[in-house]
């Protein structure tokens, strides 16, 4: 009966070294107030010189996202109060942004505009701590991309799903490591409700500084139902700018909405506008990597690889930097991808992990493994013992194949051995032929115990049923 209507805001740091207006650098964390200067703290008479590297990284986010590129932008004042903000003004873009009009689809297909995307200086943190609010300008004068959307999400699970997406692809093109935990992307959710089949849009709320995606989801359910149960009872929603509360999953009202009027954006005189040369544009464009959507497609169609595996695969940029060069020289990149996601992956769960991955084994000890396998001198088996090991240790396959595993599994021994399995097992070769087809899995697995392993549970299988005969 009630539709959600949710735009996005998203502020991505950028990952460049130094700041966006002075030399001081971008590091995560240090001592409070070391990585600070008169720049980035706004005393009087400091001048700030924009970071070329700052411009850069923003278009090619603004290209990887499908925007359009103004050849010419301007960087305004944006005038509010606030501790962080020592200047009381911050540096971002208004009337003409970087870049405008892209978009992101979605798995259930549906596109989700961006408006604009515009560059800014990130402001400091404020740090509560008993009973005090202390400073950290740290932060303060990092580059930041802010990438709005159209209100186009129809529900928490598309917004969430955006930002997966978003993530995926400014970390494919090293823009940003967009980790949440640690702010380097964060998220202002707006939201509105309307009755289903109405085409104009309700007041909204605005939740500030989104930091997980559980956030994301969270927020958005709760004012959905805070605006439903509002207007349901004949209410009218105030258009507020709200805070969320991680440990309750609650939003409370933070301050009346400001509007733009309130901040009073004019050009900044002290930086010339932006001209973005046909040249530079053309580099960034030939520089811009393969895109995680048209990667998983080519896993999927040219290299065969399920979705579901291509999906985890092209999701983590050194994943796929290590499945690629594993695969080099290979007959099935679908083995090398199924060793990475069944063995690789189930040692290491957690995001961060995914996201940092740096495995014991490198791409070549795995391209040596696949290549022993696909040459028959190992069974599947023997593979996957081996790579246990490898991983546990960091060495070799042959650090760990016996002779006995590199002799191999002479194909010439198949009928024998399976024969020999189905004299010693007449209950359970009765019971298969009575109907029972899951007893053929227990020979086949008589003969694997009698080869250690070392022959081919397809071929097993298959032999065996021949000359049971059915
Ligand atoms: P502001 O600059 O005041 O934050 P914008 O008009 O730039 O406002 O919009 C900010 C975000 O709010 C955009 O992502 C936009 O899609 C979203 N938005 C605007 N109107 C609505 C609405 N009625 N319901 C939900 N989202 C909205
Ligand atoms: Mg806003
Ligand atoms: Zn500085």
């Amino acid at each position: 009966m009630f539709e959600m209507v949710v735009g996005l805001e998203t502020h991505v740091e950028l990952s460049t070294k130094t700041k966006i207006f002075c030399s001081c650098t971008t590091q995560f964390g240090g001592e409070p107030n070391t990585h600070c200067c008169p720049i980035c703290t706004g005393q009087p008479g400091s001048l700030p010189v924009l970071n070329r590297q700052a411009v850069e990284y923003a278009i090619t986010a603004g290209l990887a996202l499908g925007c359009r590129i103004n050849k010419r932008s301007v960087m305004a004042r944006k005038h509010y109060v606030y501790p962080d903000l020592p200047k009381a003004y911050q540096i971002s873009q208004y009337e003409q942004p970087l870049c405008e009009g892209g978009k992101v689809t979605l798995s259930n297909g549906r596109e989700i505009r961006i408006t604009r995307i515009h560059i800014e200086e990130d402001a400091g943190k404020l740090v509560h701590q008993g009973g005090m609010a202390l400073i950290d300008y740290n932060r303060g004068g990092v580059p930041l991309i802010e990438i709005v959307t159209e209100p186009d999400f129809r529900s928490a699970e598309e917004a969430t799903e955006y930002l997966e997406k978003l993530q995926t692809i400014l970390r494919a093109v090293k823009v940003s490591d967009c980790r949440m935990q640690e702010g380097s992307m964060r998220c202002d959710v707006n939201i509105s409700v309307r009755r289903k089949g109405e085409t104009a849009f309700g007041v909204r709320t605005e939740v500030k500084n989104l930091n997980s995606f559980t956030s994301v989801a969270q927020a958005i359910e709760y004012e959905f139902e805070r605006h439903v149960d509002i207007i349901s009872s004949g209410g009218v929603v105030e258009q507020e700018t709200r805070h969320f509360s991680a440990e309750d999953g609650t939003t409370s009202s933070l301050r009346d909405k400001e509007n733009a009027d309130d901040y009073r954006y004019f050009p900044d005189p002290d930086i010339i506008e932006i001209l973005v040369p046909d040249e530079v544009l053309e580099r960034l464009q030939a520089e811009l990597p393969e895109l995680p959507d048209a990667k998983l497609r080519r896993y999927v169609s040219e290299l065969g690889i399920p979705e579901d595996d291509a999906k985890m695969l092209t999701k983590y940029r050194p994943v796929s930097e290590y499945f690629e060069k594993a695969s080099e020289g290979v007959q099935q990149p679908k083995t090398v991808a199924s060793f990475i996601i069944t063995q690789m992956f189930s040692r290491i769960q957690t995001e961060a992990e995914r996201e940092n991955f740096s495995p014991g084994t490198t791409a070549e000890q795995l391209r040596e493994l696949v290549l022993l396998l696909e040459s028959g001198k190992i069974s599947r088996n023997v593979a996957k013992r081996v790579f246990a090991d490898m991983l546990d240790t960091g060495k070799s396959a042959h650090d760990f194949l016996t002779e006995e595993d590199l002799a191999g599994f002479d194909a010439s021994q198949l009928t024998s051995l399976c024969q020999a399995a189905i004299d010693e097992n007449p209950k359970t070769v009765a019971d298969y032929k009575g109907g029972k087809e899951k007893a053929i899995k227990a020979l086949v697995g008589a003969v694997m115990r009698a080869t250690k392993g070392r022959a081919d549970a397809i071929a097993v299988e298959a032999e065996l049923k021949r000359l049971i005969g059915q």
